[in-house]
């Protein structure tokens, strides 16, 4: 408890930091993770090999465009024993689930200490944008993203939490709500949107927290102004991802967002170079806290780019911004309702057997899903899938589970998760009637 408060208090300073001083952090941080992947990390140690690169040859940070970007799919491909490091014990790490855009369920691997210091660096955001110890708060999220694990403040009796399943109906979610009464409300977008509209529709007042944040998904601004309106206060957005982390996150500017800068790397890229300031490119991220399974130049599957103004707020992070979020597509129902993909990927990711699934809305009518075989695919294998679905969609849509062996590779060069033809087809009626 000790160790986390003080490394808490020290994250905390370096938002009073000048830029050079930050830049300082980052460099040593960088240079000590590069050493230690290059050590003990097979892939990385070949990867540098290919390029012959010594981590002596990392002497600032733009150094690390010598090394080669590494995307999703690369890692996925490797073998567990060549992607984490030898000299730490994964059977003592920490293991987050992820699939992404791309459909193909992974592990993470992150130590203690490091998971210690990615949770602080989240919670140094909230704490700078109001959150105070005594609020109480509500999640909305992914019943799989619920909080399990008790933090040091909740052994001192602090920070009441309850959680709200972002599959239940925005008014059940507003219900929940109205009863919880909380201060502090952190969910996704899409699901806090929703509820907004009810709470809007509806004309609910009672709802009224301090502090309102939103992550995991591209916001958009009309989300945004539903959201303000709904609980009468300016929300907060943060850009994050399971491989880093909080990455970037919002100020009292409400303008662009600070990355964290001395918990990761982030370079907007074409291909493997960066591009100019206020350029949009592939968003790679370094994640220096990721000893147990290291990120060296990992492209996120993001679009973004970076800012050289400076925030009026005073922190000297750089800031930066996401314009298109994980290349996916929401789902469209009968009743309304907008199913986040993420919602899909993370029911699918949790039922064992698949290897990669790839979920097509098809028409309003029906939704196709192919579940390419995993090592221990099993007869309840599709039944566990169907159930996680119609527990999101409901019984208005049709639902077909195929279990093939192989995802047949699309025409475009990225590889998604979930593609909806009805949003498609609304898209291309939008952009026709603009
Ligand atoms: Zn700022």
């Amino acid at each position: 408890m000790l160790g986390s408060i003080l490394l808490l208090k020290k994250l905390k300073k370096h938002l009073s930091l000048n830029s050079t001083r930050l830049e300082q952090i980052q460099l040593k941080k960088l240079k000590a993770l590069i050493m230690h992947a290059y050590h003990n990390v097979p892939y990385y140690r070949k990867l540098f090999d290919s390029v012959h690169l010594k981590p002596e040859d990392i002497r600032t940070v733009n150094d690390i465009r010598l090394i080669p970007v590494t995307d999703k799919a690369a890692l996925r491909g490797l073998e567990l024993s060549e992607k984490t490091a030898g000299n730490v014990n994964i059977e003592n790490c920490l293991k987050v689930f992820t699939s992404g855009s791309t459909g193909m369920p992974t592990n993470i691997y992150y130590t203690h200490e490091d998971y210690r210091a990615i949770d602080l660096t989240y919670l140094r955001s909230f704490l700078h944008n109001g959150l105070r110890f005594t609020y109480k708060r509500a999640f909305i999220l992914d019943p799989h993203s619920f909080e399990t694990k008790k933090r040091w403040y909740h052994h001192l009796g602090l920070a009441a939490y309850e959680n709200v399943s972002c599959f239940a109906k925005p008014r059940e979610q507003v219900i929940a709500l109205r009863k919880i009464k909380p201060d502090f409300i952190h969910g996704y977008p899409s699901s806090l949107a929703l509820a907004a509209a009810v709470i809007i529709e509806e004309g609910i007042t009672d709802i009224r927290p301090s502090l309102v944040s939103t992550a995991a998904e591209l916001l958009h601004s009309k989300d945004r102004e539903l959201i303000n309106k709904a609980f009468d206060v300016e929300l907060y957005d943060r850009y994050a991802a399971r491989e880093c982390g909080n990455i970037a996150w919002e100020c009292d500017e409400h303008r662009e967002y600070h990355i964290n800068i001395d918990t990761c790397v982030v370079e907007i890229t074409n291909g493997n170079d960066p591009v100019n300031a206020n350029e949009t490119g592939d968003v790679v991220i370094t994640n220096l806290h990721s000893y147990a399974m290291p990120f060296i130049r990992y492209k996120i599957g993001d679009i973004g780019i970076l800012s050289e103004r400076k925030c009026l707020c005073g922190v000297e992070l750089p800031l930066m911004r996401t314009v298109e979020g994980r290349d996916e597509d929401f789902i469209t129902l009968n009743d309304g309702r907008r199913i986040s993909p993420m919602m899909v990927t993370g029911t699918l990711d949790f039922v064992p057997g698949i290897k990669q699934f790839r979920v097509v809305q098809e028409n309003m009518e029906e939704i196709t899903v192919l579940l390419a075989k995993g090592n221990d695919f099993g007869q309840d294998t599709i039944s566990k899938a169907e159930k996680g679905l119609k527990d999101i969609f409901g019984n208005g849509i049709k639902i077909k589970c195929n279990a093939v062996e192989e995802i047949p590779r699309e025409n475009s060069v990225k590889v998604r998760a979930v593609i909806s033809k009805v949003s498609a087809q609304m898209r291309a009626k939008a952009k026709n009637q603009a």
